[in-house]
């Protein structure tokens, strides 16, 4: 049986949310804790070679995981407002449902 409209946007919202997870786990928390390092380390004056290699560690695994985040539906990363938005419920550039509860999109779960 194919998937009906509802049941592919439930699909997709579910894998968003699993890339989500995926991406803050690998990319997000890693790059601000080495751009808490950086800071760390200049608060402590460590050489300055040390300080360029933390902060382009943290910087480029930032790229990677913005790179990654993307709606799944216009492929740009959500955003609300000026920043990207990492909790959220549809894509605030295309309108697409990225967090999905069970009163979300089309009304063909009423009884019939
Ligand atoms: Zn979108």
């Amino acid at each position: 049986m194919p998937l009906s409209g509802r049941d592919y946007m439930k699909q997709r919202a579910i894998g968003f949310q699993q890339l989500r997870a995926r991406v803050i786990r690998t990319y997000f928390v890693p790059g601000m804790a080495f751009l808490l390092a950086f800071i760390v380390a200049s608060v402590m004056d460590a050489p300055a070679w040390l300080q360029f290699s933390i902060s382009g560690v943290g910087f480029v695994l930032l790229c990677i995981g913005d790179y990654k985040y993307k709606c799944p539906v216009c492929k740009r990363t959500p955003a609300e407002g000026d920043g990207p938005d990492f909790n959220p419920k549809s894509c605030g550039r295309c309108g697409a449902i990225l967090l999905w509860r069970e009163d979300s999109g089309a009304k063909d779960n009423q009884p019939v």
